[in-house]
């Protein structure tokens, strides 16, 4: 058994932000790994991928990106090596090749079991990550047909892996349109199947939409000041891609590529997918918050004097007439359906009473109920950046001062 103040599992930016933040502070730590420094930017992510993120927002405590190109956006193998770069000059004290299989409260802190010996810790950081495992709608998966293969957006590499044939994409945020876009250029004609979707434009007002989201703190908005938190973390990704084209690619942009809208995927028959009529609805609704979303820039922009082009506004999402609501997978020839369909961390090893009654960890912006058990990474954890890599310094920051405030408060009880 090893001893130490605060194990930090998984060595994401998060978990070496976190790392960063408790060095700063003198508190004894280690971070555990189960792979390597990034491990799912070099095992989990397509092979086009880029950031949505530009350069720029690429900022953790004490470092940040400082190449020559702040306005383009990272490909995975280079955010691999930037965050390996990061825990290099933090003198992480990382262990890799170490999984953690169990954490359970032990006295006055936490037993950790990993595959390479055990560990005890007066504090723990879960920091493994808010996009382990893809999640599949299980129902509808078990509908579809022997003979088409399925994949994830986790598993998906590139067009030429997947069989011949059209594909169904299930899923319009940031993963389905970028794979959607990336196959229908490879030839493969795609269906979309769209649900509720954040429509964004790349650039607004001759910036790109994250500088506005940014510099007005609309990605500042802190957990504890939204009016429906449940929703906030809920919300689907960012429809954003980053090339350097810096192109939007949005439903209308697909549609004009040649790539087949529909509704929700509602379930699979006799080998027929079936979509729900709501696609209009999904498009009003997207278009209406944008509008919303770009008042809100202008009205910051007007306030704050900004520099920029005069305001524009999108045209509606053009909804294709008549929608399919039934395609025969056989007769297109769809021989394969990527379900893009988000993610969920993965806490099966976590035996500690903190998950409420659909398995999500109760916690008040990253402080669970367990004293002296934090998480980072999760959606909106403390603020609306939380799930960027840009969130993760000023929540690292609020939780490593949190930890040493509990860690000075046990000694004090200790020592009276
Ligand atoms: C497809 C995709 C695209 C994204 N694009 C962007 C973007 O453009 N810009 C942006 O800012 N953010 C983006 N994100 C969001 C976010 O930055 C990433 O999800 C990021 O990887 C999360 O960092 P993390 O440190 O929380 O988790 P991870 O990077 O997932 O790190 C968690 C680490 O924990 C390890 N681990 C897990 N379980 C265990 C265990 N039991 N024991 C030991 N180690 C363990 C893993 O191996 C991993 O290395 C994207 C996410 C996805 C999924």
């Amino acid at each position: 058994m090893r001893y130490t103040t605060t194990v930090v599992i998984g060595a994401g930016h998060c978990g070496l932000a976190m790392s960063r933040c408790l060095a700063e502070r003198s508190v004894d730590h280690v971070v555990l790994e189960r792979g390597e420094v990034a491990h799912s930017w070099r095992t989990q992510r397509w092979d086009s991928l880029r950031l949505l993120t530009p350069n720029w927002m690429t900022r953790l405590p004490g470092f940040s990106y400082r190449g020559d190109d702040p306005d383009g956006y990272l490909g995975a193998p280079e955010v691999a090596r930037l965050i390996e770069a990061y825990a290099a000059v933090s003198a992480a004290p990382v262990q890799t090749g170490t999984a953690v299989t169990s954490v359970r409260p032990d006295g006055c802190g936490y037993l950790l079991r990993t595959d390479q010996g055990d560990w005890h810790a007066r504090t723990v950081v879960v920091a493994t990550g808010a996009a382990s495992v893809a999640t599949v709608p299980a129902q509808l998966a078990a509908q579809v047909p022997v003979g088409v293969t399925t994949v994830t957006s986790a598993e998906y590499r590139n067009p030429g892996l997947l069989p011949g044939g059209a594909v169904l994409v299930v899923g319009a945020s940031a993963s389905g349109i970028q794979i959607a876009e990336e196959l229908q250029r490879s030839g493969r004609p795609v269906t979309l199947a769209v649900g509720e979707h954040v429509r964004m434009p790349r650039t607004y007002r001759g910036r790109d939409i994250l500088w506005w989201m940014d510099a007005s703190g609309l990605l500042d908005e802190r957990y504890d000041e939204v009016p429906d938190l449940l929703r906030a973390r809920n919300l689907p990704s960012m429809q954003l891609v980053g090339s350097p084209q810096r192109a939007t690619v949005d439903l209308d942009a697909l549609r004009r590529l040649g790539v087949r809208l529909v509704g929700r995927l509602a379930a699979v028959r006799d080998g027929t997918a079936q979509f729900s009529g709501s696609l209009p609805n999904m498009c009003a609704l997207a278009d209406l918050k944008l509008g919303r979303l770009l008042d809100t820039i202008d009205a910051w922009a007007g306030k704050a004097g900004a520099d920029a082009d005069r305001p524009e506004r999108f045209a509606p999402t053009e909804v294709p007439a008549p929608i399919p609501l039934s395609v025969r997978l056989a007769a297109d020839e769809i021989g394969t359906i990527v379900w893009a369909t988000g993610f969920r961390p993965d806490l099966s090893w976590l035996d500690v009473p903190v998950f409420d009654r659909k398995g999500r960890v109760v916690h008040d912006g990253g402080v669970t109920t367990a004293p002296g058990l934090y998480m980072m990474g999760l959606p909106f954890l403390r603020r609306r950046k939380s799930t960027l890599i840009d969130g993760a310094a000023t929540d690292a920051h609020e939780l490593a001062a949190h930890l040493v405030g509990h860690l000075d408060a046990v000694a004090r009880r200790r020592a009276g």
